[in-house]
């Protein structure tokens, strides 16, 4: 799907030059270092640490901005390209490690999260994502439960979006602005639901850059074997360090979607591995 016709302008951005298209970085959890048996998805805390490290450095030399999702999106001012930090899947560890550390680095990120997990056994409960919104980082929405969108009838969709963003607003306390689709999967209209439904944007797992206002959000996931070396290549736009993620997500679109809709294919709701 082109995302030329997928742009909406803000009127901040008009105003202003053009800014740089942004690097959206996705991240899972973040696990104790030594663990054992780190998930695919998720990072070290020395990982994460090298990563902010790295940002931090950048940040300094002019090149780029750490920004928050909203800020971004509606066309602030920023030096150099920005970057924003995505969490998704809302697990302890968003409060329990990565606020601490994003404090110590004057950082801010927006964290997505299921509203039918808050308060279980490894997820974020409502005083943990009040913490995080203190912080002023963004509360944003994973769906209410962690569904295969595009396969729910149509009432069915708009009743796990609305119910997602209404139990995080008054949970939080906060706007709810971004929908994040869980296994990155969408289509048209999932995104037209999340529109008419009050979502200004919906994020994928999509590799690539994202111009301010776009309506569907790139997001270039950090896992477990991401080097430094990639997310510095990310980070000053080489064609070569998306080229490979590009390729992959493409080749992989239309089997990930027979997958989806083959009788007894993707399971329509499937919470996220138990954290603990
Ligand atoms: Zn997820």
């Amino acid at each position: 799907m082109a995302t030329g016709a997928l742009v909406r302008v803000p009127a901040s951005a008009q105003a202003a030059a053009a800014p740089a298209r942004a690097v959206l970085l996705l991240l899972h959890g973040l696990a104790e270092d030594g663990g054992a048996g780190i998930a695919r998805f998720d990072l070290a805390r020395g990982q994460f640490l090298e990563h902010l490290r790295l940002l931090q450095g950048a940040q300094a030399r002019g090149e780029i901005t750490v920004m928050e999702l909203d800020a971004w999106w509606r066309g602030d001012a920023c030096r150099g390209r920005p970057v924003v930090l995505c969490f998704d899947d809302g697990g302890r560890s968003d409060v329990e490690t990565a606020l601490p550390l994003l404090q110590e680095f004057g950082m801010r990120a927006s964290f997505f999260i299921n509203s039918a997990y808050v308060g279980r056994a490894g997820y974020l409960d409502w005083s943990g994502i009040q913490a995080l919104q203190r912080a002023g980082m963004g509360i944003e929405s994973h769906g209410h439960e962690h569904c295969a969108l595009p396969l729910l009838p149509r009432r069915e969709l708009e009743s796990q979006l609305r119910r997602a963003r209404h139990m995080l607003q008054d949970g939080a306390g906060t706007r709810v602005r971004y929908l994040a689709a869980p296994y990155g999967l969408w289509n048209r209209r999932v995104l037209e639901t999340a529109l008419s439904i009050g979502y200004a944007a919906v994020c994928t797992s999509q590799p690539g850059l994202t111009e301010a206002g776009a309506l569907r959000i790139c997001r270039n996931a950090l896992l477990t074997h991401t080097s430094a070396r990639q997310l510095q290549g990310w980070l000053r736009c080489r064609p070569g360090s998306y080229a490979p993620r590009i390729c992959l997500d493409r080749l992989l679109w239309t089997p990930k979607n027979i997958l989806l809709y083959a009788p007894g294919g993707w399971r329509r709701v499937a919470p996220p591995p138990p954290k603990v």
